[in-house]
């Protein structure tokens, strides 16, 4: 295992091992606590009043990489807020931002806060005053933007205030919200010569050098519990900005590509920069944004860790055939329905659903539970044994009835997860046969033999 990996994760070798950096730790006892980054000493002379908090000069370790979100509603419709928090946390957010534009919004965090549970980050523009209601209220990190709030003696307030509670603190520069509109021309030349034939030199050059003036505000008040944020719209800017910053700061780095737009071609979007930057080894949580429900952003962040292999799956490792002309059965509504039912699932079982002979064996050897179809029947495998062979209408109940039985034998200890009992061997030759579904009536493609894996029983 690389340095940097959780346990019981692994980093593949295109994978560079996680950049080290000083770690924050945001929530308490109650709604648990989420540190974000690590594998250099915390610094400071001070020391936070939360226990868990190692002390300054103390060695971390990187904690795996966190998946954040930000609810959609008001925070000031304390039942709304508190039911999107829970459902954002119930779909597996390690921390869940809400926005405090307004007094009654962070009036509102006292009555929200002892009812959820997951770390609440205010998110904080313009007003600095609501950064400071927001740690009175007992909130678990503040989000400030170098944008709108760079009155030094603000800044320095609120500081002090998450000194005094041991809070962290994001310093979030957007593309949005940075642009100097005064002298923008004259800014681009001076700042263009820093990130030279970068085609957006000078807005790296302007985010970088705002992060750096803006720190040095921290740093002379003694305080580094701080995580960095740049964000644009432009996924191939992001891999460079997020590059840059983290060859210059050791702050825990908050990636996200911002105003990213629909789910459909955000997702693009999105994973095409987090995933270049963490299989760089820079990035210790992320945010997905989407104009869309925030639990969107939430299952697919996970889902972007679970296949880098950064987090431990927590759910249904769900794979599928994208269909061709052998297909015989609905795959796609198949595919749809046994998604839908098995969120129930909460273990990491791996659920094959093939269309055909030609990968549905291969796939079905691999998996704990698997279907592969032809001329509409379905051939449902557990652990690579054949369990049954049923009719199209029938296939839905069946799989989904082999899957919550193996989770109860692995959950009684009776099976383990990812054992391959034997190997299936398909019919050869299968070409003049289609979908091969001849010899799967005949019998010859569930041939099993029990050969002994290497590995495995
Ligand atoms: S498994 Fe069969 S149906 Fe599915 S894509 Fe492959 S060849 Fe086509």
């Amino acid at each position: 295992m690389s340095r940097g990996s959780p346990p019981g994760c692994y980093h593949l070798p295109a994978m560079k091992p996680r950049r080290p950096t000083r770690p924050i730790f945001l929530g308490d006892e109650r709604v648990g606590i989420v540190q974000v980054g690590g594998g250099l000493p915390r610094k400071g002379g001070w020391t936070p009043p939360q226990k868990w908090i190692p002390a300054s000069g103390a060695a971390t370790t990187p904690a795996p990489v966190s998946v954040q979100t930000m609810t959609a509603g008001y925070t000031h419709d304390v039942e709304k807020c508190v039911a999107e928090i829970n459902k954002l946390a119930a779909a597996g957010a390690d921390v869940v931002r809400v926005a405090v534009p307004e007094k009654k919004d962070t009036a509102a965090l006292k009555e929200i806060i002892p009812r959820v549970r997951v770390p609440i980050v205010a998110d904080v523009h313009f007003h600095f005053q609501r950064a400071l209601e927001a740690v009175e209220a007992g909130v678990h990190k503040i989000r400030l933007n170098p944008g709108n709030i760079n009155d030094r003696a603000q800044v320095i307030d609120v500081i002090q205030a998450c000194k005094a509670r041991g809070l962290p603190i994001r310093v979030g520069v957007n593309e949005g919200s940075i642009i100097e509109r005064k002298d923008k021309e004259r800014r681009k030349q001076e700042l263009g010569k820093f990130f030279a034939g970068h085609k957006q030199g000078h807005l790296m050059a302007l985010m970088v050098a705002k992060l750096e003036e803006y720190l040095e505000i921290f740093y002379e008040q003694d305080f580094y519990d701080v995580a960095v944020s740049a964000k644009s719209m432009d996924a191939a800017f992001v891999v460079d900005v997020y590059s840059a910053i983290s060859e210059r700061f050791d702050e825990p780095l908050h990636l996200g590509v911002t105003h990213a737009g629909p789910k459909e071609t955000g997702c693009i979007r999105s994973i095409a920069a987090l995933s270049a930057l963490l299989c760089n080894g820079v990035g210790d949580t992320v945010r997905i944004s989407y104009a869309n429900d925030p639990v969107y952003e939430v299952e697919d962040g996970l889902e972007l860790l679970y296949c880098l292999g950064m987090r431990e799956r927590k759910g249904v490792d769900l794979i599928a055939c994208p269909t061709c002309g052998r297909i015989q059965v609905d795959l796609f509504t198949l595919v749809q329905d046994v998604r839908r039912q098995l969120q129930s699932i909460r273990l990491p079982i791996k659920v094959a659903v093939m269309g055909c002979i030609v990968n549905g064996p291969g796939e079905a050897e691999g998996a704990d539970v698997a279907v592969f179809a032809g001329d509409r029947r379905g051939i449902i495998y557990v652990q690579g044994e054949r369990v049954a062979n049923v009719p199209e209408e029938e296939i839905l109940e069946r799989l989904m009835a082999e899957c919550r039985a193996f989770e109860e034998r692995v959950q009684r200890g009776e099976a383990r997860l990812g054992e391959k009992k034997v190997d299936i061997v398909p019919p050869d030759p299968i070409g003049e046969l289609g979908s091969g579904f001849d010899k799967i009536a005949a019998g010859q493609v569930d041939r099993v033999t029990t050969l002994t894996v290497a590995g495995r029983n």
